[in-house]
């Protein structure tokens, strides 16, 4: 199939080995690339590792999509076994990385092994180097992008780990451009633990396609689309920043680590304060939606800013100046932390503190504790280091019922978005096949505009079919979701872009088949890390279930766990899954996986 350069570089750092295989057809036909790529690498060769050691593997993975003349195609897939949380792992980042990785003539890089001395990866089409780091380690990602591109030349891709990876912080991304990050769960601690500080592509090539004429045209009207599209003014002035008042509207803002659902003091956080003092915008690469808003914070310093990042670090900790949530934001992004978690953690310590449970005294909205915590958290020091596995484990070693108020699932903090009223979300984070995501099913904006309260099988049968074109269709052929999420930009292009890519048709059908095997794939791998599987692991936070907001419009609202209970139910039929959310085997078979049915079998588990 054209598109694809059809080329998986392998390198093993213990050994130096560097080899390039060949990407089958069947490969590409079941499983289209990036996140479809990476779980089937997983499965076949990272079995039962501790995910910090040298035989997890981390996969660089495109899809067909990547690097394209087309809207927001500049992704790729980061992906491993999770530290964080034993299971499968995984994070887009748009970075000029990735395009140069497809032009070096690779779809996939596996790094594996370990390298006794830090290194980074000089990648330059056939060229491989595993190159000296030690002067760079310690250094944060800021400093080493401007290092590698004084060194390499500004025309490269870069991928760098900060201080929190190479300190096996299990919530440390990935970080490209001074601020684009990916790989929440842990990808930067899996390339810590390898000693691999970064990877520098350079690549000359150009990507196959079969239609190149078409693809440039259909890729030019796309851009003119998302251009032409109404509320495409209204993205450029707020990108993401929008949601923060519309969460605050309509009761679902993380609040205090959770507790809460509306905050006092969100006019000074929101989009309108945003528009206000940003002074800048930039993104991912071959994107005409640019939604990083560049400020100045407490410090004077650039800092890039997302509603994800600032309702982590705004409410959530109780802090009213955007420019301090700017300074902690761009704080995280030098030591390579991911800004939800990060955010989840300080709040947890916060409310220990405020509970007694803790000896250090932090208030809410207390600036200087939070950003002494971030560097901390960072370097792995004193009271950083309770929270550097993540909410999951410092609530098992403080105790006293503090796990109800660990926002995670699966060992994965949940982002920004308050499910007390909302139990459709609260079922997508649940489902995430990844933990606490809002990525693959954000059911929340069409939950709270149909009908909120409900539990119904409908809403079921959405958060799946969200889950089959976020984290399926999406996530595979590896292009940014936004422009359809924000600005309406048509699901029918992507069929036609496949097509003038590689020559062959798919309908949406097709994808969602793909989605659905992708979805059967992660969870078997989950159930197998695992050895077996329980329910309780697709529930979301205690908190949702037990303890209502006392303020707001849906204040002394909570969850209902006998009707969540019954949408899991559903859920798992709706998958063909079992009714403890084991791939039942002739699901397996049913998408091609007789293989890890038997696998599966053959320990007892289905
Ligand atoms: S919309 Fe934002 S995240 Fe998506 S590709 Fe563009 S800049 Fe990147």
């Amino acid at each position: 199939m054209k598109g694809y350069t059809g080329r998986l570089l392998r390198v093993n750092l213990s050994d130096g080995k560097v080899s390039k295989e060949a990407i089958s057809d069947s490969m590409k036909e079941n499983f289209l690339g990036g996140r479809g790529f990476a779980i089937k690498l997983l499965w076949d060769e990272v079995k039962h590792v501790d995910p910090l050691s040298e035989e997890n593997k981390i996969i660089f993975s495109t899809g067909p999509l990547t690097g394209q003349p087309l809207p927001s195609s500049g992704k790729m897939v980061i992906a491993s076994k999770s530290p964080l949380t034993g299971g499968y792992g995984d994070g887009n980042i748009g970075t000029m990385a990735s395009v140069h990785l497809r032009r070096a003539g690779y779809d996939v890089a596996v790094v594996e092994g370990k390298s006794e001395k830090p290194c980074y990866l000089l990648i330059e089409d056939d060229k491989v180097q595993i190159k000296d780091a030690s002067g760079l380690w310690g250094k944060s990602t800021f400093e080493c992008q401007d290092i590698l591109e004084e060194r390499h030349g500004k025309n490269t891709g870069v991928l760098l780990i900060g201080p929190g990876g190479e300190n096996r912080v299990r919530f440390s991304v990935v970080l490209s451009q001074k601020g684009r990050a990916g790989g929440r769960p842990g990808m930067g601690a899996v390339m810590g633990s390898k000693n691999l500080k970064g990877i520098v592509i350079k690549g000359s090539g150009t990507i196959p396609v079969a239609d190149e004429n078409k693809l440039k045209a259909m890729g030019k009207q796309g851009y003119a689309d998302i251009m032409a599209k109404g509320n495409y003014e209204f993205w450029k002035r707020q990108g993401t920043m929008q949601v923060l008042d519309w969460c605050h509207q309509n009761a679902c803002l993380p609040t205090f680590n959770f507790r809460e659902s509306v905050f006092e003091h969100s006019k000074q956080l929101d989009g309108a304060m945003l528009e206000k003092i940003k002074v800048d915008r930039k993104g991912c690469p071959l994107c005409n939606m640019q939604c990083g808003n560049i400020v100045n914070d407490a410090s004077a310093h650039p800092s890039e800013l997302d509603y994800e990042n600032v309702g982590m670090l705004g409410p959530n900790l109780g802090m009213k100046d955007l420019r301090e949530v700017a300074l902690l934001n761009r704080m995280a992004d030098e030591l390579g932390l991911d800004t939800i978690s990060l955010g989840s953690c300080i709040a947890f310590l916060m409310e220990a503190s405020e509970k007694g449970l803790i000896k250090e005294k932090m208030g809410w909205g207390d600036f200087e504790s939070a950003r002494k915590l971030v560097a901390d958290i960072g370097r792995g020091e004193g009271l950083g280091k309770l929270v550097a596995h993540g909410v999951r484990s410092a609530a098992k070693e403080i105790g006293r019922g503090s796990e109800k108020w660990a926002m995670q699932v699966k060992g994965l903090e949940v982002s920004a978005y308050n499910c007390h009223a909302c139990p459709g979300m609260a079922l997508s984070f649940g489902t995430s096949p990844i933990g606490g995501s809002h990525k693959d099913a954000w059911i929340i904006s069409w939950e709270i505009s149909t009908d909120r309260s409900s539990y119904s099988e409908d809403k079921v049968k959405k958060v799946i079919e969200l889950q089959r074109l976020r984290g399926g269709l999406f996530e595979c052929l590896t292009v940014c979701r936004l422009p359809w999420v924000e600005v309406d930009f048509g699901l029918h292009w992507y069929p036609e872009y496949m097509e003038a890519i590689t020559g062959r048709r798919f309908s949406m059908e097709e994808f969602d088949r793909i989605g659905d095997r992708v979805y059967n794939l992660m969870r078997a791998y989950w159930i197998r890390e695992n050895g077996g599987w329980d329910r309780q692991a697709d529930y979301p936070p205690a908190r949702w279930f037990e303890e209502a907001p006392s303020s707001g419009s849906l204040e002394g609202v909570k969850l209902d766990r006998e009707k969540y209970d019954q949408m899991l139910s559903w859920y798992y039929e709706l998958r063909g899954w079992s009714q403890q959310g084991i791939p039942l085997k002739e699901t397996l078979e049913q998408f091609g996986l007789k293989g890890v049915a038997e696998e599966l079998g053959h320990n007892g588990h289905v």
